[in-house]
């Protein structure tokens, strides 16, 4: 049976990770690989500067002392006893929509699926919705992935509502309007420190958005991409190139002229970071 690999950034006791676990049993070999504490809003982080261990817990279970993102990379590349077919993240405790995802370790996590070809997705349940009907879509999807793959170079994205699904919405990302503050307050010994993300989410213009489907009631799916390029900016500064270049070309006669070449530095192998 083909290896399917379960992680999450709520750390391997979550209940929503047992939730997937337990409604994607029958989808083949499945292993879950997780990180052994919680690391939501961790985003794509990667641990390059210390070792790595899984501790098993169970015959297919692994706690693994990083971020979502090692766990894939590992159950990816060799960990397992074969290559997975499917990456499920998930399932998060709260929503991962709009420009959130980039903070997201679950979404991230699933990017690192698809960054190393296997088609992935990222599950999350809006606070105080039903884990089993979650993960009764995250079956639904991922059976759907199985049959049918993905695009190449696209991940997907699922969020569940708070109430039982009306239905399933294809969307976009919606975009988030920050008026929240930061929170000073003062310790016991009169020193001041500081709280970010706090306030109440505020969002624009839902036609469309994955935060408009989940507000109406409604499982979100947006395909996501890694190539965070703006093809519509690329397009408007175009004429940037010619008028940097001419500045740039006038200005290089004036620089320092370097005396000659810098000593050759020893080859490292080349890292991600
Ligand atoms: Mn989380």
């Amino acid at each position: 049976m083909s290896v399917v690999v379960l992680t999450n950034d709520d750390g391997v006791h979550a209940p929503g990770l047992a939730a997937l676990e337990k409604a994607l049993a029958e989808l083949g070999d499945v292993y879950v690989v997780a990180p052994e504490r919680e690391q939501s809003a961790c985003g794509h982080a990667l641990t390059l500067h210390r070792p790595l261990r899984a501790l098993q817990m169970g015959e297919h279970r692994f706690a693994v002392n990083g971020t979502p993102s090692d766990c894939v990379n590992m159950a990816v590349l060799g960990f397992l006893p074969e290559t997975p077919v499917l990456v499920v993240s998930g399932i998060n405790h709260g929503a991962n929509l709009g420009d959130d995802v980039t903070y997201s370790g679950t979404v991230a996590a699933a990017m690192e699926g698809t960054i190393l070809g296997v088609p992935s997705i990222a599950v999350s349940l809006l606070d105080g919705g039903d884990f089993e009907i979650a993960g009764r879509v995250a079956r639904l999807v991922a059976m759907r992935v199985l049959v049918g793959g993905l695009p190449g170079n696209t991940l997907l994205n699922v969020n569940v509502p708070v109430q039982p699904p009306r239905g399933i919405r294809m969307t976009r990302l919606g975009h988030r309007v920050y008026k929240e503050k930061i929170v000073e307050q003062a310790d016991p010994r009169g020193r001041s420190h500081y709280w970010i993300g706090g306030g109440e989410a505020r969002w624009d213009d839902l036609e469309g958005t994955d935060m408009g489907a989940v507000h109406d009631g409604y499982v979100s799916l947006t395909p996501l991409h890694l190539d965070l390029t703006n093809h519509r900016a690329l397009v408007q500064l175009n004429d940037w190139q010619g008028g940097l270049n001419a500045q740039f070309l006038s200005e290089t006669g004036r620089w320092p002229r370097r005396g000659r070449a810098p000593a050759a530095t020893p080859k490292r192998k080349p890292r991600r970071g």
